[in-house]
């Protein structure tokens, strides 16, 4: 797996895991993190203001949460949104949660950036066209450089 900056990520068995285990790194660092719960910028992908949130413990469904961890989950969604739109990192927020089979569960704050509008009518219809677009037009040292700057406002605010 590459990270957003075109870099090999190496790790054993789930990455979800290895992950909240700091077993690996992104360039930027982590955003926030308590005793269940990472934050960070989407790995793969370099789109400013993409965050993760992702529980520490192995868990591939949403019902396999306590009530207090969702609650927690909930609050990171929540603040990490707020702390974006008052540094204008963007006002609306695409909210994904994805169940797949063998993988580690994790919520995806997406930015509704002016490049995604312009590029695909509906963006959930679109995910992959958009995704493949950051990957092949975003790998450039400003973006990088704005990923490292929204982290640390993240991790400033939070
Ligand atoms: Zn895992």
């Amino acid at each position: 797996m590459k990270n957003y900056a075109n870099e090999e990520i190496l790790y054993g068995g789930c990455p979800g895991c290895a992950y909240a285990k700091h077993e690996f790194e992104l360039p930027c660092g982590m955003a926030y993190e308590n005793d269940n719960f990472t934050l960070s910028q989407d790995w793969e992908l370099p789109i400013e203001g993409f965050l993760i949130v992702s529980p520490k413990r192995h868990i591939e469904k949403l019902s396999e949460l306590t009530d207090n961890e969702r609650n927690e989950m909930f609050d990171i969604v929540n603040k990490t949104i707020k702390i974006l739109r008052e540094n204008n990192v963007c006002d609306r927020f695409e909210i994904i949660f994805e169940e797949k089979e063998n993988r580690h569960l994790h919520v995806w704050i997406m930015p509704r950036h002016k490049w995604m509008t312009e590029l695909v009518d509906d963006i959930i219809d679109n995910i992959g066209t958009i995704l493949e677009y950051a990957k092949s037009n975003f790998r450039s040292e400003n973006v990088y450089k704005q990923i490292n700057n929204i982290t640390k406002i993240v991790k400033e605010n939070y």
